[in-house]
């Protein structure tokens, strides 16, 4: 989230993997909203790290395990340079054959871990990474340079496919994921390879079995016959 201040100033908030913004009304201060991720009916105890007092309200950062941040940010010009090493969004005009294409020159890593690298791409999630590699067929350990153009543009186009289906069924709810009104995601329901080891490939006419396999402490989710 950015603030614009109107004194110029820019405050950069992220919430981390826990963090949860609350709204406080002075008036009523039993009635609170918690307008975040993790919808909670309660203000927790412990980890209240930062409060904004406003005449008739409060706004509450809490967050548990402190992957989050505040940071100032004193002019545009700043604000675009620390976004500079951020790669296009998955949806942009920028995420396009020829980016993919020259990004993918002589990189020795594999495809799965590009997908994550928010240098490369903004916003995929271990999740949609293991998702889109299955719907486009590829082998999440395959070396990007090998990638042919096909293979390429199979993974643009699922990139928005799948993160535009999981954004309409409100996300994926595996752990305590709910959006700011309470409610629980359903893209879980239609995951095909992700927590889906030991299971049979629902690709038509595909008689393998999806593999889970761990690598620097992420997991992966695979065909080991349809994704090549
Ligand atoms: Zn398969």
């Amino acid at each position: 989230m950015i603030i614009h201040f109107q004194n110029e100033d820019y405050c950069l908030i992220h919430l981390g993997m826990s963090g949860t913004i609350h709204i406080l009304d002075k008036k009523k201060p039993l009635k609170f909203t918690n307008t975040s991720f993790y919808h909670s009916p309660f203000l927790p105890k412990k980890h209240n790290h930062a409060e904004f007092i406003f005449d008739s309200l409060k706004v509450i950062y809490n967050d548990p395990r402190r992957f989050g941040f505040f940071e100032i940010i004193n002019n545009y010009q700043d604000l675009q340079k620390r976004f500079k090493s951020m790669g296009p969004e998955p949806f942009s005009d920028k995420f396009n054959l020829n980016y993919v294409v020259n990004y993918f020159k002589k990189k020795n890593k594999d495809i799965k871990s590009f997908l994550l690298d928010q240098r490369f791409v903004s916003g995929i999630g271990n999740i949609y990474a293991s998702e889109i590699l299955f719907a486009s067929k590829i082998n999440p350990f395959k070396k990007a340079k090998r990638l042919n153009k096909n293979e390429c543009l199979n993974i643009i186009f699922n990139s928005k496919k799948i993160l535009q289906q999981a954004i309409n069924k409100g996300g994926s709810s595996i752990r305590d994921f709910k959006d700011v009104s309470g409610n629980k995601g359903t893209f879980q329901k239609e995951f095909k390879v992700y927590q889906q080891d030991g299971a049979d490939c629902s690709r038509t006419n595909c008689k393998g079995i999806i593999k889970k396999k761990i690598t620097s402490n992420r997991s992966t989710f695979f065909c080991v016959s349809c994704q090549k």
